[in-house]
C-alpha cells in the first residue's frame, strides 16, 4: 500500500509537472483530413468494434467478459498499442483503465495530450485468463483487428508499449530494453507508407520496476515521439 502511494506522489512529480498548453489533437496542421475521410474512419473503426466485440475467432471468447476494441480519436496521429487487456478493462470493456491505465494516463498528461486525442489499443482484444502472457495462435488470430485499426486511423505514429507489442508488430524477438529509444518502421499489410514505431516500456513494467532511471527512459521516448508530430515540448522537462 505504501508502495502504491509512493508511487502515485512520484509518478506525479515525474509525468505531470509540465504545462498543459496544447489540448489539441496530436495531428501536425499539413495533414488535416478532409471531412468525408474524417467519416470514412471514424465508420471503420465503429465497424471493426462491432465485429470485435461478437469474435470468437480464439479461445479467449469463452473466458472473457467482453473484448475491449480499444478506444480515442478515429483521426488520432498518435496510437498506442498495448499486450492485451487485464481484469479491469474486461470488466469496463475499455482499454487502460486499471492501475497500468492511470500511468499511461499520466504519461499522455506529460505529452500536453488528453486520451481522446490519441487512439489507444490492444495487440489482444480479449483478456488471457489469470493475465497470462498471449498465445501465439492467438496472436495470430487477433492481429488483423489491429491491423485494420492502423490502416483506418493512418497514424503518424505509434507507441507500442512493451515487449509483446513491440515484437508483434515489428516481427522480431529482440528484448525491449534493445528496441526502446529508437524509431522502428511499421507497415501494414496492402500498404506502401511505414509508419514510425517507438517500443517503449510497458506501464505495468513501469510500476514494477519503478525507477528513476526507468520513468527518464520512457519520458526520453516521449520526447521523440512528440517532436516526431511535430508537437511543442511541454516547457518542463521531467526531474
Ligand atoms: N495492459 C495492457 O497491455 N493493456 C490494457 O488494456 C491494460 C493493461
Amino acid at each position: 500500500m505504501k508502495k502504491t502511494i509512493r508511487q502515485h506522489i512520484e509518478t506525479d512529480d515525474y509525468f505531470c509537472g509540465f504545462s498543459i498548453r496544447s489540448r489539441g489533437k496530436a495531428r501536425p496542421a499539413d495533414s488535416k483530413p478532409m471531412r468525408d475521410t474524417r467519416e470514412t474512419q471514424e465508420d471503420s473503426i465503429e465497424a471493426l468494434r462491432a465485429r470485435i466485440a461478437l469474435c470468437e475467432k480464439c479461445i479467449l471468447h469463452t473466458t472473457r467478459t467482453q473484448a475491449v476494441p480499444g478506444e480515442g480519436c478515429a483521426q488520432a496521429t498518435l496510437m498506442f498499442v498495448g499486450e492485451a487487456p487485464g481484469a479491469d478493462e474486461d470488466a469496463q470493456g475499455r482499454p487502460f483503465v486499471g492501475r497500468a491505465g492511470a500511468l499511461l494516463d499520466k504519461i499522455i498528461n506529460a505529452c500536453a495530450l488528453n486520451r481522446c486525442d490519441v487512439y489507444i489499443t490492444n495487440i489482444l482484444k480479449c483478456r488471457p485468463p489469470g493475465n497470462r502472457d498471449p498465445h501465439p495462435d492467438e496472436i495470430a488470430q487477433c492481429l488483423s483487428y489491429l491491423e485494420a485499426q492502423i490502416k483506418a486511423i493512418q497514424p503518424t505514429v505509434i507507441v507500442a508499449l512493451g515487449a509483446h507489442a513491440a515484437r508483434t508488430l515489428l516481427g522480431t524477438d529482440a528484448p525491449i530494453g534493445k528496441m526502446r529509444g529508437l524509431f522502428h518502421e511499421y507497415t501494414p499489410s496492402g500498404t506502401e507508407r511505414p509508419i514510425k514505431l517507438m517500443p517503449t516500456y510497458h506501464p505495468a513494467y513501469l510500476l514494477r520496476n519503478y525507477s528513476h532511471e526507468n520513468r527518464k527512459r520512457v519520458w526520453e521516448d516521449m520526447k521523440k515521439v512528440i517532436e516526431a508530430l511535430g508537437l511543442p515540448l511541454p516547457e518542463k522537462g521531467a526531474g
